[in-house]
Order: C-alpha cells, then sequence, then structure tokens
C-alpha cells in the first residue's frame, strides 16, 4: 500500500507541463491534484500541434496519461479555474503547500491595428481557434465554430506556428482541388511528401489547379524567422549560422507547400468595404540590429480573408495581474506572482516558447525546485508543515466533490475513453 502523502499540491492545466510536474511530485510521494478545463488533459498537443503529427501526438498523450496514472494523482477534469473554482480560494482555503499554474497560452495576441477586432468573423480569424478547428473539424461530434478554406488568404505571422497556418490552407486546398478530380488524398502524405510530388503522381502540378495560394506576410527578413533557434551566448558566426539555416527552412517550407512570403512588411491598416476586411495596409520595414522600423512605403493588399497568427498569450485569470499582455511575474525563472507567495508557473505560460520539449524541462525545473528547496525534502528537512490527516481528508473530499460534479469517478482510464471521441486522429 501507498504511504500517507504529507504534502499537497495543486496543479492547473493537466497537459505536458502540469502533467510533467504531477509525475515528479508523485516520485517524492506528494500528494498533488490537477485540475483541467477540458475533458482530455492534452492541451496544445491535441487543440494546437496540428493533426498531421501523428505519432508525436500519440507518443505525447502516452506520457500525460502515464504522468497523470502516478500514484498521489487525482485527476479534476472540465473543470476551469476562474470559472468553476477561485484561485484565491484554491491557494488559501484548500490546504494544499502549493499551487502550480500550467496553464498554457490560450489568447491570440491581437493585431495592433484600431478597430481590428470588429472584424473577427467577418474577415478576421486568430490562429487558436483556427488550429482548434482544423484538428477537430472532421469528429462528428464537433460543434465549435466552422471555418472555410478560401484561396489567396492573407496570413500575418513569421513564428512556426504561422507557418503551420499556411501549410493547413496550402494542404486544404489541394485536398479540394484533387477531390473534385475524383482523386482522395490523404492529408498526413501530402504533408510528408509536399505537394508538387503527390501532383506529380496524378499528372498534376499547381497552376493547373488554378489555385493562387495563399502569402505570409512578416515584419521582419527570412533570415530573422523564430524557425531555428539561436544557442545562448552564440557568436556572431554561429547567429550568421543560424540565420542561413532559417532561411533554408524557410525555402523548403515554400518549396513543399507552394505558399508565397513577403518579408518586411507590417500590418498598419484595414481594408473594409461592406463592413467586412477584404484587406490589409502594409507599411514596408527596415530591420537594423535588430530593430523593425516602419518606412514611408505602403501596399495595400487584398485577401479572401485575414489570419493573424502573431503569438499567443496567457488567458487573464481572476486575481492575476497583468503587465501588458502577460502575467505580471515577479520571477520569470518559477513563475512567482507577488499576491500569490505559495503559487509557481511552468511550461508555456512562463516560457512563451511554444515548444513540448522547453514546457517539459521548464515543468522539471519548477517542479524539481519546488519538491527540493521549497518543501526542501531532499534533504529531509521538512520547511513546511506536514498535512495533518484532517487537512488531508478534507482536500481529498473536496475533489471527491469535483470529481463528482462532472461525472468522473476517479479511474483516469475509463474517463478518457468514455470522452475520446471515436474519430479522433
Ligand atoms: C500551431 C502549433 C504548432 C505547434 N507545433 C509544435 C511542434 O511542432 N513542436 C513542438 O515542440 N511544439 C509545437 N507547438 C507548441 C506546443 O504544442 C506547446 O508549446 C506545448 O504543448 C505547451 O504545453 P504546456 O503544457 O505548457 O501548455 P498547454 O498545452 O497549453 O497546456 C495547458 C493546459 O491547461 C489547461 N488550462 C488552461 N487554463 C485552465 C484553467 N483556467 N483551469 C484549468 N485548466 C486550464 C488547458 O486546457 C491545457 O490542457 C505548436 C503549437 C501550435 C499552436
Amino acid at each position: 500500500m501507498t504511504q500517507q502523502a504529507e504534502y499537497a499540491i495543486a496543479v492547473i492545466g493537466g497537459a505536458t507541463a502540469g502533467a510533467e510536474a504531477a509525475g515528479i511530485f508523485s516520485q517524492h510521494g506528494i500528494l498533488s491534484v490537477v485540475f483541467e478545463q477540458n475533458d482530455r488533459p492534452y492541451g496544445k498537443i491535441e487543440d494546437g500541434l496540428p493533426k498531421w503529427h501523428v505519432a508525436l501526438r500519440r507518443k505525447e498523450y502516452a506520457t500525460i496519461d502515464r504522468n497523470l496514472t502516478q500514484p498521489y494523482v487525482h485527476f479534476v477534469p472540465r473543470t476551469q479555474v476562474g470559472r468553476d473554482l477561485d484561485l484565491r480560494e484554491l491557494v488559501d482555503d484548500w490546504g494544499f503547500h502549493a499551487v502550480v499554474l500550467t496553464n498554457g497560452a490560450w489568447r491570440d495576441r491581437t493585431l495592433s491595428i484600431e478597430g481590428a477586432e470588429a472584424y473577427v468573423g467577418r474577415g478576421l480569424v486568430y490562429q487558436n481557434p483556427f488550429i482548434y478547428w482544423f484538428n477537430h473539424y472532421h469528429e462528428q461530434s464537433y460543434d465549435g465554430e466552422h471555418y472555410e478554406i478560401l484561396d489567396d488568404t492573407i496570413v500575418v505571422g513569421g513564428g512556426l506556428a504561422s507557418i503551420d497556418v499556411v501549410k493547413v490552407i496550402q494542404l486544404e486546398l489541394a485536398l479540394r482541388a484533387l477531390r473534385e478530380r475524383g482523386i482522395e488524398a490523404e492529408l498526413v502524405e501530402l504533408e510528408t511528401k509536399g505537394i508538387p510530388k503527390v501532383l506529380a503522381r496524378h499528372d498534376l502540378n499547381w497552376e493547373e489547379l488554378g489555385i493562387q495560394g495563399c502569402t505570409l506576410f512578416y515584419r521582419r527578413r527570412a533570415e530573422d524567422m523564430p524557425l531555428v533557434s539561436v544557442p545562448e551566448g552564440a557568436s556572431e558566426a554561429q547567429r550568421t549560422k543560424v540565420e542561413r539555416g532559417r532561411a533554408r527552412v524557410l525555402e523548403k517550407a515554400m518549396t513543399k507547400y507552394l505558399f508565397r512570403v513577403k518579408t518586411q512588411h507590417a500590418p498598419v491598416g484595414l481594408l473594409v468595404e461592406d463592413e467586412h476586411l477584404v484587406g490589409l495596409k502594409f507599411a514596408r520595414t527596415q530591420v537594423e540590429g535588430g530593430r523593425v522600423q516602419l518606412t514611408d512605403e505602403t501596399v495595400q493588399v487584398r485577401g479572401s480573408m485575414v489570419i493573424s497568427s502573431i503569438g499567443s498569450i496567457p488567458e487573464r485569470l481572476e486575481g492575476i495581474q497583468m503587465r501588458g499582455e502577460l502575467y505580471d511575474f515577479q520571477d520569470w525563472d518559477l513563475g512567482h506572482l507577488a499576491d500569490f507567495p505559495t503559487l509557481f508557473s511552468a511550461g508555456n505560460v512562463v516560457t512563451g516558447k511554444g515548444n513540448i520539449v522547453d514546457s517539459r524541462k521548464h515543468a522539471r525545473h519548477v517542479a524539481g525546485y519546488m519538491t527540493e528547496q521549497y518543501l526542501a525534502l531532499s534533504e529531509g528537512v521538512k520547511k513546511l508543515e506536514p498535512l495533518t490527516p484532517e487537512a488531508r481528508q478534507s482536500i481529498l473530499k473536496r475533489v471527491r466533490d469535483h470529481q463528482e460534479r462532472v461525472g468522473y469517478d476517479g479511474s483516469y482510464r475509463d474517463w478518457i475513453e468514455a470522452v475520446t471521441p471515436p474519430d479522433q486522429i
């Protein structure tokens, strides 16, 4: 029989970072309660990473499942902190020694053109809901927002996620054109081999399909695109090498997926007709010493739709002070907030990197600090009072109440099986 846990930590968000932290707490015999807003705890692996990453998804799901089924880990799905549970109450009243925020970054950074928000759904689309739709629309039970893929779309971005947005459009356009010719191609094959190779197999080429394709607009130069990261402390020569690598990655993607790129274009104005966004005005830019400067030269570009993919930021959470678009962390290493001395944060909500490995590494770092320094368990010096049996019972009672509220009977595997759509990829 497992020993009774002496310490308890709440984890907010059960995906890559949250599950990793819970797994580490389990190894130290710490009770953890993982609150997850969705039915399934896979976060951006399920709803961000495009669905053609079949093997990676499966592997990451398995890692999350493994962590969340460890001893001392209690899962509370369909429970959003800030809506179903108050953060302050969780931190102060439940009896947890600490709380770790692993809620990721789910809000799109707003396109900074005055008045743009009025056109969401009328020509303007943001990346997060768009990719969510792409990853789920094939499921019979999907009842969320629907997007139509239109030729000649403008994508504003420059990071890896924006390349995925462009790819979604190009791949969907190609699949549709092939379907119209009676050819059922596979998304995964098209993504892996690239559009020209698959078309060639059917004696077709892009021009014949009559598709214009979409255009990615980026404020900086191709060699600035963060498609390959510059190692910390890189020399000038290493930096130049990375920059060349970035341009090569972009070239390769353009060859495989046939989209266009306009670099050194910053969006500055809206083109509106009949209360609908029909394009953007861009200012040409100069990039010097890493700084972007707008020039007086502007161009108007029409497009069938505009997708903004310029970064994801954390959702506002009641009680948490913001500094601009981000949480006002006092300490960006451990994700400390001035008003919550027992709260830590890990993963994308702090790193903002949008990378699985970075989220996991950061969660290990924070959870390691929490167990070894904050609770000082590894030294056998218990800095904080252990749980009394009453306090443990009280936490577990509240956990059960929340689980019952959503119909979760305590078996993670059964729950996942029940809430997984039969046609998920
Ligand atoms: C288009 C796209 C492509 C990508 N491609 C790659 C790639 O190729 N390689 C790569 O390494 N990374 C990629 N990423 C990034 C990667 O998927 C994420 O960075 C990583 O999965 C983030 O993990 P996380 O645990 O920090 O956050 P998330 O996965 O965002 O997890 C946060 C969890 O918290 C839950 N949550 C949020 N708020 C609350 C709340 N208030 N209460 C309860 N629960 C809450 C969410 O539902 C979610 O499950 C991509 C991302 C996108 C968008």
